[in-house]
């Protein structure tokens, strides 16, 4: 257990896609000033800055696909460290398998950390359909936006919907998103860990359940009278343009 490193905030966050998932770990961030770690967004930003790692994982992505785990951990790993993550953060988007999940737990010792809450947001499937039928996609830097929007935020590019983002395709991708998570949260619950909350309702109702759930976990945690730091007036609209540097 990790003795003198004052309260700590460390989450996971799930949800399928078209979960709301994006505008939640917004939310999480703003209130408990901790960043944002999605996986999919630190790969975009290796892509934009163009190194190394960023070449190799911009056909993959481009795909669909997942970089391999030893690059994820890796990618983590250098983001854990820093000192903004101290008072804890919210990792997003990653694990989605059990052996990345015990590579995850490996690091986490490595780091003197501990999760304190696995956030679920559940949602059923022909909702998500619902939500995701007419998603948009930038195709210069692969980021999604609700349906109506113009243009990507990040670089202006004119939006587009991906073949795969087609109801006949959302489907599948959808189960095969369940079928994954389910032994990963199956991992997490095995520790005690996951809170279930349920993904209809208002972003307002969804985002008090959240801070329900992750109050509750954080037995270390500060009253929210007492958390200093509050990352308001950042544009949150549709729960996409989460910017990374
Ligand atoms: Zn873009």
């Amino acid at each position: 257990m990790g003795r003198g490193v004052g309260w700590g905030m460390n989450l996971l966050l799930y949800g399928a896609p078209g979960s709301g998932k994006g505008t939640q770990a917004n939310m999480l961030r703003a209130r408990f000033g901790i960043p944002h770690i999605a996986t999919g967004d630190m790969l975009r930003a290796e892509i934009q800055a163009g190194t190394e790692l960023g070449r190799k994982a911009q056909p993959i992505l481009a795909a669909g696909q997942y970089v391999s785990d030893d690059i994820m951990i890796g990618i983590i790993r250098n983001r854990l460290r820093r000192p903004d993550c101290e008072p804890g953060f919210i990792i997003d988007g990653f694990p989605r398998t059990v052996p990345q999940a015990n590579a995850l737990d490996t690091l986490m010792v490595e780091l003197r950390k501990r999760f304190d809450c696995v956030i679920y947001l559940k949602v059923e499937v022909d909702e998500l359909l619902r939500r995701l039928s007419g998603r948009l996609v930038c195709p210069q830097c692969q980021r999604t936006f609700p349906p109506g929007t113009r243009a990507c935020t990040a670089d202006g590019s004119e939006l587009a919907q991906r073949e795969d983002d087609k109801p006949e395709a959302v489907r599948p991708r959808i189960e095969i998103y369940l079928e994954k998570t389910v032994p990963v949260l199956d991992h997490y619950r095995a520790s005690g860990l996951v809170s279930e909350i349920d993904g209809r309702g208002t972003i307002e109702e969804i985002s008090s359940q959240v801070l329900v759930a992750v109050n509750g976990r954080s037995s270390s945690s500060p009253r929210s009278g007492e958390v200093a730091r509050s990352a308001g007036g950042t544009g949150t609209a549709g729960g996409a343009g989460k910017k990374t540097a």
